[in-house]
């Protein structure tokens, strides 16, 4: 890095440096774009000549580098200098594993990634979620209640755990971080943070093969607030079940609070020890419903006023009538209708509302495993599933392994980190690769789509 570009990012904060990559996106997109893919972007931190960048969504990094791969190269290079680097941040809730995955982008458009380990100052809080922007309705009006009670009083309300469930994309994440956030804006001392739970297992098994798992309960038991999600993912993990029974002993026993989602209640968690069951009921569980129709309305009126958008009142009513279980479809549906417009520089009219609707209520997500997915792409495909874990290269278990992740990826809510350890440890940017990969393939190859369709039907006839 030359010496100029060092001095140049150092003497800034991230806030101007975002700042002067926005004035110059703006400039050279169309309004529209800017406001859509560029503005909900938030900085994060500056090291060095690095970027570190929030984005709501691996869909916001796939379009911005299929659209303007050049675009923000260029500015890379002149903003941040030769050696200047953007990392892309998901905050999506499915997301939140992969908020520790960053997305590397440099200005010699080489693409690479790398993995951040916890450290004691990461929180792995989402600024983005907050109890302000969390819209209060009847099916989320105890749960967010008593999240405001937890995080104003952490550990000293007979809400411990806070445990909260219900099904995926109501709201759980958002409001688990929620109660981290406030804490820390209160009391910036706290110690808190938040991981999923399959994260702290892959951790808890890393740190076992590096013989650290000692440090790695000490570091979770040193905490004043520990936030987990997904916790049903626990399930069938005997050896992380433990220590994580030892860990929530301790900070229990000293008052320290613990806010834990699931995607069931505490009775339903199969697999799970009957003594982590038993201590998740000591405090207060509570579940989220599904949106009701004037939340959903509200829901969509306050997010895309937040991308800068006003949509008439039909129109936010046609998609309220049309995706109704699930606040994450809702959102995909604004954000897709927003891209569309975008892209063909249309208004927002009802056929392409209409489009778009259809569109996402035919990728309906199913409740259903990565293992599965796999299974069934490998008997269509006559190829050993122990091969697609493996390093094989053979063209048929290379179609295979990707066909899998990308299903993967479109079935189900796991996060590309999450879907690469199914698939022998690989890493999510192979994942993000394959996904890519078999789009482009399905878009030419007429046979491949068909081959794909009828592996997805197979998938989703065997669980409906
Ligand atoms: P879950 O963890 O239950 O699967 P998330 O918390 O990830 O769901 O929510 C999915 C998306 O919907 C997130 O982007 C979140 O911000 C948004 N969302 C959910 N509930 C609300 C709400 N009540 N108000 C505003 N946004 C919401
Ligand atoms: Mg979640």
């Amino acid at each position: 890095m030359s010496e100029l570009a060092v001095k140049l990012s150092s003497d800034k904060d991230p806030n101007t440096i975002w700042k002067e990559f926005l004035s110059i996106i703006k400039e050279n997109v169309p309004f529209i774009t800017y406001h859509t893919w560029f503005l909900p972007i938030k900085p994060y931190e500056l090291d060095g000549a690095t970027l570190k960048i929030y984005v709501p969504n691996n869909f916001f990094i796939e379009w911005i580098e299929g659209h303007h791969n050049a675009l923000i190269n260029n500015i890379i290079h002149q903003v941040l200098g030769p050696e200047g680097k953007l990392v892309y941040i998901v905050l999506e809730e499915k997301e939140s594993p992969d908020t520790d995955t960053p997305i590397t982008q440099s200005s010699d458009s080489s693409v690479n990634h790398d993995n951040k380990q916890h450290s004691t100052v990461e929180t792995y809080l989402n600024s983005r979620y907050t109890f302000e922007n969390f819209i209060k309705g009847e099916g989320n009006q105890l749960a967010r209640a008593a999240a405001i009670a937890v995080a104003e009083n952490p550990g000293e309300t007979s809400f411990n755990p806070l445990f909260i469930y219900g099904g995926v994309g109501l709201g759980k994440t958002h409001l688990i971080h929620a109660i981290g956030n406030k804490i820390l804006e209160k009391q910036h001392f706290k110690k808190v943070i938040y991981v999923s739970s399959d994260v702290f297992t892959v951790e808890f098994v890393e740190s076992i093969q590096n013989n650290t798992a000692n440090e790695f309960a000490n570091f979770y038991k040193s905490m004043d607030v520990l936030i987990i999600d997904d916790i049903q993912f626990l399930m069938g993990k005997e050896k992380t079940q433990d220590l994580f029974y030892n860990i929530f002993n301790t900070l229990h026993q000293s008052g320290k609070q613990i806010v834990l989602s699931s995607d069931k209640p505490p009775k339903d968690l199969k697999g799970l020890n009957e003594r982590l069951i038993s201590r998740f009921q000591w405090g207060l569980t509570v579940d989220i419903q599904p949106p009701d129709f004037e939340t959903r309305i509200a829901i969509l009126k306050n997010k895309s006023e937040s991308y800068g958008f006003i949509l008439p009142g039909n129109i936010l009513e046609y998609i309220a009538h049309n995706i109704t279980t699930n606040i994450r479809e809702l959102e995909g549906c604004l954000i897709k209708l927003l891209a569309n417009a975008s892209l063909s520089s249309k208004q927002i009219d009802f056929e392409l509302v209409k489009k778009t609707v259809k569109e996402i209520s035919t990728t309906k997500r199913v409740d259903v495993s990565i293992d599965f997915i796999t299974r069934v792409v490998c008997e269509f495909f006559a190829v050993d599933e122990n091969k697609v874990r493996e390093k094989n290269r053979r063209k048929e278990v290379v179609l295979a392994r990707q066909t899998a992740m990308y299903l993967s990826k479109n079935l189900t809510n796991s996060s590309l980190k999450t879907i690469g350890l199914h698939f022998g440890g690989r890493d999510h940017s192979t994942v993000i690769h394959a996904c890519n990969n078999i789009e482009t393939l399905i878009e030419k190859d007429a046979q491949l789509r068909e081959k794909i369709n009828s592996i997805k039907s197979k998938i989703e006839l065997s669980i409906s």
